[in-house]
């Protein structure tokens, strides 16, 4: 505003009222003289300099106060618009146009409708309309604002005011954003400050200061009992002072600490809780307060508990499990690196425990089970672990036996022949006396030499050579064992695709009878590797039984066999032979055994009375009790269309005279371990009289196998066998050899 200055000669020309009155107050001219006048003047002119005066100081003071008026306003802490009635912004300050961040030319004569956030719409204008309509003097209310892409919550100070009866609307608006995020954060804190957790605020005294119910819950002290005392909490019960201490010496350097640990409620019972102290600090790093978060864990120690028992522990002996067997040996490794001696593995597998499994029942080979594993214990120091691997399998590790790998064995050796004794003592199967045996196979393990995988595989090949060495026995590991077992698996696997690349052939083995005459040959299988030529049965039959391979490989021999003796049909030579089948056992127990050799018959267009199959003992006897009625029923159906069966390797195994009897054998093959013994052993010489003897009571004929010499012939003749075989009548030979044998061709 510019400040006028009033010129002194506009007085003596008055024309406005001011100046009339100024003049009014002049001295009339007339009575005064010109010197008066002029000196009366000159005192007006400068009383009205001095008025002037003032009057600018003061304009220039209002200038000064109107800036800093202006400054309030535009940049005031707090927002200030004013709306005319129609919602348009006819006034606004700098600090609102920053808070919505548009220029202040874009917002005057805009809508201010256009800054309320989509979902504040409708309750803004219902509170506008209303505002206006009722003159409200003063309303506050919180609404959602844009700022460009983004939204802040603004409180709206709001005031009606009427100018020329036209209303127009005062607004001031603050950001509260982060009130809200302050307000929010206490809700949050505050609900969780009731959480499940046990939440105790101690100051930096360790004077309690806030506890939540949760805690009042674990510890069964209340909020009057703890706040403004140091709690009565984790004092040793089962810690050292020590270990608070270092909690103590933790959260102090680095402001934190949390663990497991056992604390004693108000009731005195001690109970795990996972607990976390965090200490508090202010801007200074000084501690204020310190947190303590409560979780109590027993329920869930009490599951870890049954998780380890189940992950770790056998649920049928309470014995360690593989699990637990393998982590203790990896131990037991790292600490015979130290010691610097031998520790032992113990493979020990129960010898024909399916047996009584499939006989007396699952129910009654847990019990067994139960019964070994703690006869197992019995037999070791307190620190060896005795193991249950599954089924019928023990593990036992022993450490520290000695420096000296001899040493070592011998003490190992001992602790195998306790067991083995006391596994052989009988037990007591409820109301029953039951017999087993074990086989047992030992590694010596030291340092990290072998890995864990290398020892347990080393004790396992021990046990198996004690199995194969007649069970009830045990067998340290050697490399030669490793040897067999690495040339077993790459026969295996040579095996597996020996059947489909056509590399069996079958063997005849004639057979005569006293007169001389050929009544047929044994059929004996041969294997043409490609490589290692001709494999004899002995070197894979047992390998294919163990692996299942005999099932297709025998029946592709019966096959053969049939095809065989169809062929034969057409020369009057051959017509009469009757072929000697050899049969497994796993063979045979194949339910549809039978049903596969009618098929065969009948394909073949051949007379089941061409057939003779050999069984050996195991056969008949090994499953007994289980097999001995399915097994009589499946060989009288075949009887009964003509197949006759041969009694193998007689003798040698569990002959049992009442079942060989009960059994529709037609024949006794007296084995050739006595026959090779005739006239060297006398007692086997008898034996084979009494054989002979025996089978022609029962009403079977009896055939002799492996006869090599005409002495064994002769002795053999003069007893009463009627039929021969062994290599003084021929040996197994090829099929066109056989033939040409019989003068076929
Ligand atoms: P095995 O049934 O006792 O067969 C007789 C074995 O004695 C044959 O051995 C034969 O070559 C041999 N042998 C025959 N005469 C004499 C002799 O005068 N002196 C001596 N020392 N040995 C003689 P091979 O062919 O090695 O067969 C061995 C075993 O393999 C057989 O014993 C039989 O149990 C089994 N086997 C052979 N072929 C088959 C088959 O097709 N299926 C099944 N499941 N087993 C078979
Ligand atoms: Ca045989
Ligand atoms: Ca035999």
């Amino acid at each position: 505003m510019n400040s006028k200055t009033i010129q002194t000669k506009d007085y003596l020309n008055p024309r406005t009222e001011a100046e009339k009155k100024l003049a009014g107050t002049l001295p009339n001219a007339s009575l005064y003289s010109a010197e008066d006048l002029l000196h009366e003047l000159q005192v007006h002119q400068i009383e009205l300099e001095m008025q002037n005066e003032e009057l600018q100081r003061a304009l220039a003071a209002l200038d000064v106060a109107h800036h800093r008026y202006l400054d309030l306003y535009e940049f005031a802490p707090v927002g200030y618009l004013t709306l005319s009635s129609n919602g348009e912004i006819i006034e606004i300050n700098l600090t609102a146009t920053t808070m919505l961040n548009v220029d202040r030319n874009d917002l005057l004569n805009h809508q201010f409708s256009n800054y309320i956030a989509p979902q504040n719409a409708d309750n803004w204008y219902k509170k506008f309309r209303s505002m206006l309509a009722q003159k409200t003097t003063a309303t506050n209310l919180e609404l959602m604002l844009k700022r460009g892409d983004s939204e802040f919550y603004a409180r709206l100070d709001c005031l009606v005011v009427i100018n020329d009866k036209i209303p127009t609307l005062r607004i001031t608006l603050t950001d509260i954003t982060e009130k809200k995020r302050i307000e929010e954060e206490l809700r949050i804190a505050a609900v969780a400050f009731d959480a499940q957790e046990g939440i105790m605020i101690t100051n930096a005294d360790k004077v309690v200061f806030r506890i939540n119910k949760a805690f009042t819950d674990i510890t069964g002290y209340s909020a009057e009992e703890l706040i403004g005392h140091h709690p009565p909490l984790f004092k040793s019960v089962r810690h050292h002072e020590n270990f608070y201490n270092e909690i103590w010496e933790c959260v102090n350097s680095n402001g934190f600490w949390e663990g497991e640990i056992w604390d004693r409620r108000k009731d005195g019972e001690i109970y795990p809780q996972w607990l976390t102290i965090t200490a508090v600090k202010d801007d200074k790093k000084t501690t204020t307060h310190y947190v303590y978060l409560h979780n109590d864990i027993s329920s869930l120690k009490a599951s870890e508990e049954v998780i380890k028992q189940l992950a770790f522990y056998d649920p049928l002996t309470s014995l360690p499990n593989r699990r637990l067997l393998l982590d203790r040996l990896q131990q037991a490794l790292a600490a015979s690196a130290r010691s610097e001696k031998y520790g032992a593995l113990l493979f020990i597998d129960l010898d024909n425990f399916k047996s009584l499994n499939d006989d007396l029942g699952h129910d009654m080979g847990d019990v067994l089970l139960e019964q070994v594993a703690q006869r197992l214990v019995a037999c070791v120091r307190e620190g060896d672990t005795v193991s249950r691997q599954g089924g019928d399998e023990f593990v036992i590790m022993m450490e520290e036996l000695s420096e000296h790998p001899e040493e070592a064995a011998a003490k190992a050796k001992t602790i195998g022949e306790k067991i083995l004794t006391s596994l052989n003592q009988s037990y007591q199967l409820l109301h029953r006396e039951y017999q087993n045996t074990p086989s047992i196979g030992i590694t010596l393990f030291i340092d990290h030499l072998h890995t864990i995988n290398a020892l347990m595989k080393r004790a396992d090949i021990a046990m198996y050579e004690a199995k194969s060495a007649g069970r009830n026995t045990l067998r340290f590991y050697d490399q030669r064992m490793q040897e067999a077992v690495t040339a077993r698996a790459a026969l295996e696997k040579d095996l597996r695709c020996a059947l489909e690349k056509k590399e069996f052939e079958l063997y005849f083995q004639r057979q005569e009878c006293t007169d001389g005459s050929t009544v047929g040959a044994e059929v004996l299988l041969r294997w043409n590797h490609p490589e290692r030529g001709l494999i004899l049965p002995a070197q894979f039959i047992p390998l294919a039984e163990e692996i299942g391979l005999i099932i297709p490989i025998g029946l592709w021999v019966l096959s053969s066999t049939c095809a065989q003796l169809k062929l034969w049909k057409k020369h009057k030579k051959t017509r009469k032979l009757r072929l000697a089948v050899n049969i497994s056992a796993r063979q045979f127990h194949q339910t549809n055994f039978n049903q596969q050799l009618c098929t065969l018959l009948k394909k073949n267009t051949i007379s089941a009375d061409r057939l003779i199959l050999e069984f050996t003992e195991s056969l008949v006897f090994q499953n007994f009790n289980d097999n001995i009625d399915s097994t009589l029923v499946k060989m009288q159906k075949l009887k009964a269309i003509g197949v006759s069966f041969s009694m193998d390797d007689f003798g040698t195994g569990y002959s049992s005279l009442y079942y060989l009897a009960k059994l529709p054998f037609d024949q006794l093959k007296i084995d050739q371990s006595f026959v090779s013994n005739i006239g060297l052993k006398s007692t086997d010489t008898t034996i084979v009289q009494t054989i002979i003897g025996m089978t022609i009571n029962l009403g079977m004929n009896i055939i002799a196998e492996g006869v090599e010499t005409q002495d064994q012939r002769k002795f053999l003749e003069l007893h009463g066998c009627q039929t021969y075989q062994g290599n003084l009548l021929g040996r197994p030979m090829p099929l066109l050899e056989f033939e040409r044998s019989l003068n076929l061709n």
